[in-house]
């Protein structure tokens, strides 16, 4: 288990489209333990997309905090989405800025695990947030693309 470098904003990788996973082979699994690394560093951050290390692949992990801890996704498809909420966000690729999203209040999403299991997954609220950011890191879109009121903000301390 290793860090990886961040991806910064303004770095083309951050906008390519990333590529299904083939094969669960060990150099995915190390992805993922890395990606874990890389985000729990410092207790940043509550999510990342494999663009954000440089791998353009359908990856990503999230742990808002709450009872479903880390979760990794493989492949990953909204199925369903409805709802709304709106409120800050902030990308570990992005640091610095934050800035107002609209996303779905609720969804459905399915993808594989690990061990190339399918499975299915409703969340809510902030994870529901999250998922929705990260997913949009394979598409090559940033939260900032999507500020409600066109504004980006500027937090108060830069994390880097
Ligand atoms: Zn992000």
């Amino acid at each position: 288990m290793a860090l990886r470098n961040l991806v910064l904003e303004g770095d083309p990788l951050l906008r390519k489209t990333s590529r299904p996973v083939e094969e669960i082979t060990p150099r995915i699994i190390k992805l993922l333990d890395d990606m874990a690394d890389t985000m729990y560093f410092e207790g940043r951050g509550i999510g990342i997309a494999a663009p954000q290390v440089g791998v353009l692949r359908r990856v990503f992990i999230v742990d808002v905090g709450d009872e479903h801890g880390l979760i990794e996704f493989i492949n990953p498809e909204i199925l369903e989405a409805s709802g709304s909420q709106i409120d800050n966000e902030g990308c570990l690729s992005v640091p610095g800025k934050t800035c107002e999203v609209e996303r779905p209040s609720h969804i459905k999403v399915k993808a594989l695990d690990r061990n190339g299991n399918e499975f299915e997954l409703e969340a809510d609220d902030l994870l529901a947030r999250c998922i929705c950011h990260e997913n949009d890191h394979l598409n090559g879109i940033l939260f900032i693309d999507k500020s409600v009121d066109g504004k980006i903000y500027k937090t108060e301390s830069s994390e880097d």
